[in-house]
């Protein structure tokens, strides 16, 4: 699934106003994480510590992805690590700068496999709780283009 020849490419770190971006929208999710998923226990405080970056480039059509951290590491390397479990979210440069509202369901997508964890995958609870931050998408669409316009 993963190629090899990636690791020869080399990470997009982004400007300075991409990792806002990229930062902006992760808040504005986050954010509203818990009332949108009242059923779930969502640790904000813990989540609010998630390394974010982007993909290395071209990563095609992969929009996003959400590392686990490693269970054979007995401590954490970054903050809260043990209680959110993620070794960091990545998602597609590109795609968030040509598609805003794709990049807001990638990154609740993402933060959803944070919450339920790797062995609920895409299965039946993420399934039903993915669509949700459709109810909050012209919000935060609004939100991001007030931060894009200062
Ligand atoms: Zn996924």
């Amino acid at each position: 699934m993963r190629s090899y020849s990636r690791v020869d490419r080399p990470r997009i770190i982004g400007s300075i106003t991409e990792r806002m971006l990229l930062h902006s929208i992760a808040y504005e999710v986050l954010i509203r994480m818990q009332e949108l998923h009242p059923e779930l226990h969502v640790d904000v405080e813990a989540l609010e510590h998630i390394k974010l970056g982007f993909l290395r480039e071209p990563c095609n059509n992969l929009l996003g992805h959400c590392s686990y951290s490693s269970k054979s590491r007995n401590r954490p390397r970054t903050q809260y690590e043990d209680r959110h479990g993620i070794n960091r979210i990545l998602i597609s440069r590109v795609h968030m700068v040509s598609d805003l509202p794709d990049a807001i369901f990638t990154i609740h997508h993402e933060f959803l496999h944070a919450i339920l964890g790797s062995k609920e995958g895409h299965g039946p609870t993420f399934q039903e709780h993915e669509p949700r931050i459709q109810h909050e998408m012209s919000k935060i669409c609004q939100k991001i283009s007030e931060f894009e316009r200062n």
